[in-house]
């Protein structure tokens, strides 16, 4: 059984940034204890039949934070690091961004500790029904919506919709949003957060009179996040010098060919091995000379040590908490724009919204709809963010869990305490 901890490195990261919010925004001291910590959290084990015929015990979560402005929505995650913090953490983060751009949902994550590029697709099927049925009496259209994150795909988001609708007896696609177009799923939504992070780039440019065409990018992470951003940057003219997975990382001063990278990662899994441009080690990529950075892989990549070596005008967080609070002050010290992970990546969740209205009303939109209905969003967000920063004199993170924890607030004074 694992340690039940709720304290982890990125928990009291996301902790230490809602207290500096709260001071700045002189929250009601009762609403700031309650936001601290989450509504409910289930630790459930998952007992999965392996292969060999074995049966293996894995641990999963699901957290919930708030739900004060409507039901709570956040992603499922694999990965042999999932803890009980990290996933508070996220669920916290998932509420100031459903609350910054302005949606009726809550905060939650979840997640299994386990290696899924080590189970076969059987394996993964099972582990994957089992969790659900463990949290099915806490999920719901009405409750919570899982979606994907890290490790967990559209093919993961139908188990979770199969088992659930099994369990009711009939089909209810609204449980969860990622899910394949072919059931209930919709237009845009697997490259959402991608072509979000890249709208809000294309405002931080406006915004510091660099022109695209001329710039160069580097992304860690090539998964659902990186390798959309990778191709909507290089379908904008910008040069994309280097991308990183977890089996390494490749370089090329003059620019890589991104439509051949994801071919190659599409048929060999992994980036390790591509025949062009040069191999760099991961944390290289974060110090290369180029305008643009987006990490879109795990928390807390940039940190106090490497924060003053990194080159870029622009860090665009796709990957939720990479960056630390160290870094953050290093890097508003050195004129990084940051555009904070709660408004970069929140375009998933918006078209995981615009998902769970068209089942909610089993009407469809097209993909035109889906896209421009998110970077009007995106870009009126962006500048919300833009201007709280400047009228208060803070740093765009602070900007953006300003915005988001505040609405959370006003909502909470206006239910009032049940008791
Ligand atoms: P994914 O599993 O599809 O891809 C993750 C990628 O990161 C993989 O290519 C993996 O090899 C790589 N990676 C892992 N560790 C690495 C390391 N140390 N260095 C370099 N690369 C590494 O996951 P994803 O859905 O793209 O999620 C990435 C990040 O974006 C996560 O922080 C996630 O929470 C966040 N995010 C995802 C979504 C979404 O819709 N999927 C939405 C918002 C935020």
């Amino acid at each position: 059984m694992a340690t039940v901890e709720w304290r982890s490195p990125a928990s009291e990261m996301a902790v230490r940034q809602f207290e500096m919010a709260a001071e700045k925004l002189s929250l009601d001291k009762n609403v700031a204890a309650r936001l601290r910590r989450p509504d409910r959290a289930l630790i459930v084990s998952v007992p999965t039949r392996m292969d060999d015929g074995r049966v293996h015990v894995f641990t999963g979560y699901r957290v919930q934070h708030n739900d004060v402005l409507g039901p709570f929505k956040g992603g499922i995650r694999y990965h042999p690091d999932v803890n009980l913090g990290e996933v508070s953490a996220l669920a916290m983060w998932m509420t100031w961004k459903c609350s910054l751009v302005g949606l009726p949902l809550g905060g939650a994550k979840g997640g299994i500790a386990c290696d899924p590029s080590n189970l076969s697709r059987n394996e993964l099927q099972g582990m994957t029904r089992r969790y659900t049925a463990e949290i099915l009496n806490f999920i719901g259209p009405e409750v919570d919506i899982p979606a994907p994150d890290m490790g967990t795909n559209e093919q993961v988001m139908a188990w979770v919709m199969d088992t659930y609708s099994q369990h009711k007896g009939y089909a209810v696609p609204e449980v969860v949003t990622g899910k394949p177009v072919d059931i209930g799923g919709t237009q845009g939504r697997r490259e959402a957060t991608g072509r979000g992070v890249v709208y809000t780039i294309m405002e931080a440019a406006k915004h510091r009179g660099l022109d695209l065409a001329k710039c160069s990018a580097a992304v860690q992470g090539f998964g659902n996040v990186g390798l959309v951003t990778a191709r909507e940057l290089a379908s904008l003219g910008v040069e994309v010098r280097a991308v990183s997975d977890r089996s390494g990382a490749v370089w090329s001063k003059k620019g890589l060919p991104v439509e051949e990278l994801i071919l190659y990662k599409e048929k060999n899994r992994r980036l390790e091995g591509f025949p062009q441009g040069e191999k760099i080690s991961g944390n290289e990529i974060l110090e290369l000379q180029c305008d643009i950075l987006v990490p879109a892989a795990g928390e807390m990549q940039i940190t106090g040590e490497n924060a003053p070596k990194l080159k870029c005008k622009i860090l665009a967080e796709g990957a939720n908490g990479p960056t630390t609070r160290e870094a953050d002050e290093i890097l508003m010290d050195r004129g990084v724009f940051v555009i904070p992970d709660i408004l970069a990546n929140a375009g998933g969740v918006i078209v995981s919204y615009f998902e769970w209205v068209q089942d909610l009303q089993n009407f469809f939109w097209t993909a035109e709809e889906v896209n421009k209905k998110l970077r009007e969003i995106l870009t009126r967000t962006f500048y919300e963010v833009v201007n709280m920063s400047q009228r208060e004199k803070v740093d765009m993170r602070l900007a953006a869990l300003m915005i988001g924890v505040n609405r959370v607030a006003r909502a909470m004074l206006w239910r009032g305490l049940y008791a």
